[in-house]
């Protein structure tokens, strides 16, 4: 018998009736430090009040129209966010996968515009991750996500992350663009270093290129800077935004060049909810806040003292915590037991976390997350690890410890 919600996820068996800020509820009145954070959605946690009352006020008044009409509060968000990116225009979706959807559709527009349709395959990065639609998929290339769904889009060309030569062998008289987030979030929280970025940069202008960024994970603050390129210096042609832009509402957007979007004129490209008045009224709040002076420069302390706090628990555990990994509060454990365990571990102390590849264990919590939730995180991470310690065998401890 299948379970009535279709059964694609192997959900955790808790239910949560409320959350505050980092902090979740369960009926029973057990609270849990969140570093799931809605897999980096929630940037400012839960229930914030400036969020709930952009979103309570927008409700009374009016929720949906379709892309009908003119939608001021939407006008509003791309003004806000042009003024403060590298972006001319953008269009607004639903969810990351739609918002990649997008920027893939742009890059072969742009070259069809061009007058050169055949330009149509994109470089993509192992490891990486856009999404579950057919065309997301075939561009992340996990072979986990793409079988028995027929054939893959065609288009994608992949390469490992990080190899410059790689990327250059892959360039080809039908080759369009270049799609890689800056830090892979799913694929195990690595990041691009910035130089490569940089000469990804070089390497798109030298051959006609779009660079095309996934900002869904790392976008919005988490890195300590409004989105994760500003730290390469360098600026995309197409990005997509996602997750924390809603702060728990979806909310997605493909930001672009003018140059980029020539292509997408009337008629090219739509959808129905995207940038919807109830979605706009919740993202320019939470843009109130990222945008406040100094917002971004608390970020970045608050993840330069949880990486100290992190390191050190690596050295207190080096039999579980091989690396920790990430950039600002997009953090990774990479663990020397299965990084499942930890996760159960640190879940029976209190804290949730969500998993990555190469057995790493993410840490997500919002971005405005105080003194007293690193150390929660500290102690609950630190109890997890002694747990896991103690139902090793001796020889492991040491061996590592040596
Ligand atoms: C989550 C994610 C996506 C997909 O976003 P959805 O909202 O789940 O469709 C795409 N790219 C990256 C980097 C992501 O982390």
């Amino acid at each position: 018998m299948i379970d009535p919600v279709l059964p694609t996820y192997n959900r955790i068996d808790l239910v949560f009736e409320r959350g505050e800020g980092a902090w979740l509820f369960t009926k029973d009145g057990k609270r849990y430090l969140d570093f799931t954070a809605g897999i980096a959605v929630n940037v400012l946690g839960h229930a914030h009040p400036h969020l709930v009352a952009a979103l309570t006020e927008q409700a009374g008044k009016l929720w949906h129209l379709s892309n009908l009409f003119r939608i001021e509060g939407g006008e509003r968000l791309a003004r806000r966010l042009t003024d403060a990116t590298f972006a001319d225009t953008m269009f607004f979706t639903n969810s990351g996968a739609e918002a990649l959807e997008c920027a893939i559709k742009m890059a072969r527009k742009y070259h069809s515009a061009n007058g050169q349709p055949e330009r149509y395959r994109i470089i993509t990065f192992e490891g990486a991750f856009h999404g579950r639609t057919l065309a997301t998929i075939a561009a992340g290339g996990n072979p986990k996500y793409l079988e028995g769904f027929g054939p893959a889009m065609p288009g994608f060309d992949q390469v490992p992350f990080g190899d410059l030569a790689a990327v250059k062998a892959a360039i080809g008289p039908e080759t369009g663009a270049i799609l890689i987030e800056p830090v892979q979030g799913e694929g195990g929280v690595r990041g691009a270093s910035w130089p490569f970025l940089r000469e990804l940069r070089a390497l798109a202008d030298e051959h006609g290129l779009l660079l095309v960024l996934d900002e869904v994970q790392c976008g919005v603050g988490r890195t300590g800077k409004l989105f994760a390129h500003e730290w390469a210096g360098i600026t995309p042609d197409i990005m997509a935004v996602a997750k924390g832009i809603g702060g728990g509402f979806p909310v997605g957007a493909c930001l672009a060049t003018a140059e980029a979007a020539k292509g997408m004129t009337a008629g090219t490209h739509g959808s129905t909810y995207g940038g919807n008045p109830l979605a706009m009224a919740v993202a320019n709040a939470v843009l109130d806040v990222v945008l406040e002076d100094g917002f971004l420069e608390r970020v970045r302390d608050t993840a330069l003292r949880l990486r100290q706090r992190l390191a050190e628990l690596k050295d207190r555990h080096p039999a579980i915590i091989a690396e920790v990994r990430g950039e600002g509060l997009l953090l990774g454990l990479r663990t020397l037991v299965p990084n499942g365990e930890l996760i159960a571990a640190m879940r029976a102390e209190g804290m949730l976390a969500p998993a990555a590849a190469d057995n790493v264990v993410r840490l997500l919590p919002p971005l405005n997350i105080g003194e007293a939730e690193i150390d929660g995180a500290f102690e609950r991470i630190d109890a997890a690890c002694a747990k896991l310690e103690a139902a090793l065998k001796p020889e492991a401890v040491k061996g590592a410890a040596a």
